[in-house]
């Protein structure tokens, strides 16, 4: 995703993009379309850029393995300036650009914040009560004669194949 930025005259730009998220470099669990929201704000010595995500991701459900779609929003901030970079510096969210630049290049920044905006545990909703290790019932739909216990999440997948079985 290229953003043109010579033509643009100094002050603020919003910009608005969508599409099939695979024509942006997204694979799974993304699915379906984006849309981008991009507001530039450009002044003599530098450009910032702020963009907003927002897209659909499939996933399943680390308790009860049920599929699910989930939407799902982020951003990002990006500070562009005109000047040949230091040394040395570690900022991500800076880049040094020439001042003739005509496009800048923000597919990775797009990559990288919505692969990081994927929850460490995903739930199908917060307090999803699981599979029962014993006879694999989904406990959010039923309620099941076996004793408690937290399910292993070794199982899920054979629980899953039972359930799937089942129905
Ligand atoms: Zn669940
Ligand atoms: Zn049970």
């Amino acid at each position: 995703m290229k953003i043109k930025i010579s033509n643009l005259s100094p002050g603020i730009h919003e910009l608005s993009y969508d599409g099939e998220v695979k024509e942006i470099g997204l694979g799974e669990p993304f699915k379906g379309f984006y849309l981008l929201n991009i507001k530039i704000d450009k002044a003599s010595h530098q450009v910032v850029l702020y963009a907003d995500i927002e897209l659909t991701a499939h996933f399943c459900c680390d308790r009860c393995a049920a599929e699910f779609d989930s939407n799902i929003k982020t951003g990002f901030e990006m500070v562009y300036i005109f000047e040949s970079p230091p040394d040395y510096y570690d900022d991500t969210t800076v880049q040094y650009i020439p001042l003739e630049t005509d496009k800048i290049d923000i597919s990775k920044e797009i990559y990288d914040y919505t692969y990081l905006s994927i929850p460490m545990r995903i739930l199908c909703k917060e307090d999803c009560k699981g599979l029962c290790l014993k006879c694999g019932t989904d406990l959010n739909e039923n309620s099941c004669s076996c004793e408690n216990e937290e399910v292993d999440p070794r199982w899920l997948p054979l629980m899953k194949l039972k359930k799937d079985s089942d129905n």
